[in-house]
């Protein structure tokens, strides 16, 4: 009989996954607000009260009362037993069930066959290497010590076509061979070695059973550099990372996951004392290695070539991160200087030098807003409507939530600079992000309440018009449009969309037309010519300070004149 599972592993779990991540596998549910709805899966109903919150990772519903934790979901859900939905919940995150006693191994879902094949190769290829000076040699000259190949389990696959089979005394063309990808069968209909003359290295699931190999040459040999296994039915390329059942055996915690590009980076940088890394194998990191890697760390930095194709890697890996983000996954890039990779980089740089580079590391959302804006005039209405547009496709792929609230204001704040930029450049950047930010707020209200009754800006009084309009350079659309409605005093929004519908700013405009007031339409005035008054005040502070800071800058008469007159009254 299999021993109890300590409830400190069930804790564990509970701790990893997401409940949201849980029942949105299983059926729909909407945001609703903080937490999630759905139509409930345990009674017949036909409006949603069904409410799942991310916050206390509990489910709760108010028609039938059934609630729970992600476990108990499984168990009603998926018909389960405890033991069977904590089995399952496990494997979904790659855990091993823990025992009290030990004893009653979790049941495996594919032939065990091919994981027992797999564990008997990794230990011919353990027992090749020390009969093979060349290879220990090599790994020496690499740096690498017996405890890391140890640790690692690395391994030799000696030159010739049958040792495999010849050691594992399997019939010829085992079907487990060619299945677990050891082997590959001729035309003829002969089964050969797969990996010959290499430098093996195991990959490993999260549960530490071996489920592939990634093969090195030793020098120049003909033939790639590195060699994997191919697709099995235990191997996935898309979603296994190597090195990360090592990261966890030798961490208690992981805070950081740093993914390279090889498995000889991984082994080097745990061999001088940097064992939070990992690879993927031979392809760009998708999206089911981010879902993997922020199950374990909340932070992941991914090292590139800093040349074309690494940016271009960067790139990709950062497009297939942005649907697993949110505001406590954090993704960044960083590159490497040219020539280096990160094993030669710790090897003269040592654990000190290699942590500081990656601690330079860039948000990888900075790098985002960086490359799209590139070659844009930003200070242009043109250059910033450009960008909006470009970093649209992006930030919809972040999931709904805090995350991207926040890149969303990012943007704004980024386009929104408009003409005052130029003129706020010598400004301290507080200062000036303060009052753009304030004066962003404002003049964006405007223009909405402008966009619904035009005809309320030849209803503010004359003197609070022409006062805002001293700072005309400063009001952007909210200016043009104003603009506009004095000389079209008839136009109505139709003709204004039609006025504006080749321009870049088209977009802004329609989006702003088609929002819904939360007010009626009486108080529209009202607020407009009291927001007008405010914005002038603003802008007359925000020229104030400009002027003081030139004057300090550069004092002269002139300057002081200037200062003067825009003193208040
Ligand atoms: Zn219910």
């Amino acid at each position: 009989m299999a021993g109890r599972i300590p409830q400190s592993f069930i804790n564990d779990m509970l701790a990893r996954v997401d409940i949201v991540d849980v029942i949105q596998s299983r059926m729909t549910l909407k945001k609703a607000g903080k937490n999630y709805s759905g139509l409930c899966p345990f009674h017949d109903e036909k409006t949603p009260s069904f409410s799942v919150s991310p916050d206390k990772q509990f489910f709760h519903c108010f028609g039938c009362q059934e609630s729970g934790t992600a476990l108990t979901f499984i168990m009603n859900f998926d018909r389960l037993e405890f033991v069977e939905a904590v089995e399952s919940l496990a494997q979904q995150l790659g855990l091993e069930v823990q025992r009290e006693a030990g004893r009653g191994p979790p049941r495996p879902q594919v032939d065990p066959d091919l994981y027992a094949v797999l564990e008997k190769a990794e230990q011919f290829y353990r027992y090749s290497l020390r009969k093979q000076p060349v290879a220990v040699d090599y790994l020496k000259s690499r740096g690498l010590t017996g405890v890391v190949a140890r640790d690692f389990g690395i391994g030799y696959a000696p030159p010739g076509w049958q040792n495999l089979q010849e050691y594992l005394k399997t019939p010829k063309g085992s079907p487990q061979l060619l299945d677990a990808g050891l082997t590959i069968e001729s035309d003829s209909g002969r089964a050969y070695d797969r990996f010959r003359d290499r430098i093996m290295f195991p990959i490993r699931d999260t549960r530490g059973r071996v489920i592939g190999f990634g093969g090195r040459t030793l020098g120049a040999e003909e033939g790639p550099k590195y060699l994997n296994s191919p697709e099995t039915p235990v191997f996935h390329k898309g979603s296994e990372l190597y090195g990360l059942y090592e990261a966890r055996r030798a961490l208690r915690r992981i805070d950081r996951l740093i993914v390279v590009e090889g498995y000889m980076d991984v082994v080097a940088l745990a061999q001088h004392g940097v064992a939070n890394s990992v690879a993927t194998l031979g392809t760009a990191s998708g999206e089911a290695h981010f879902q993997k890697l922020y199950r374990y760390a909340d932070e992941v930095v991914c090292c590139f070539d800093g040349d074309q194709a690494g940016r271009a890697a960067a790139w990709k890996a950062l497009e297939n991160a942005l649907p697993t983000l949110n505001e406590h996954r954090l993704i960044k890039v960083v590159f490497l200087p040219d020539g280096e990779d990160p094993d030669s980089l710790i090897r003269s740089q040592g654990k000190a030098g290699f942590l500081r580079f990656i601690d330079n590391a860039m948000p990888g959302l900075e790098f985002l807003f960086q490359r799209l804006s590139q070659g844009l005039d930003l200070s242009s209405v043109d250059g910033r409507a450009r960008l909006a547009g470009l970093v649209a496709p992006y930030l919809n792929k972040v999931p709904e939530g805090y995350l991207r609230t926040l890149l969303e204001q990012k943007l704004r704040e980024l386009t929104g600079l408009d003409a005052r930029a130029s003129s706020a450049r010598r400004m301290p950047t507080d200062v000036r992000s303060t009052l753009n930010n304030r004066t962003q707020k404002v003049s964006d209200r405007l223009l909405t309440l402008l966009l619904k009754q035009p005809e309320i800006w030849l209803k503010v009084d004359a003197a609070d018009r022409s006062r805002l309009f001293l700072h005309r350079g400063d009001l952007g659309l909210l200016g043009e449009l104003a603009s506009y409605i004095d000389t079209h005093p008839e136009a109505d929004i139709e003709e204004i969309l039609v006025h504006w519908s080749d321009e870049p700013s088209y977009e802004e405009l329609l989006q702003r037309a088609q929002t819904v007031l939360e007010i009626e339409s009486g108080v529209i005035l009202g607020e407009f010519k009291e927001g007008v008054v405010r914005l002038t005040e603003i802008l007359e502070q925000q020229a104030r300070r400009r002027a003081l800071t030139a004057l300090k800058e550069n004092p002269d008469v002139e300057g002081l004149r200037q200062f003067m007159a825009l003193r208040k009254p």
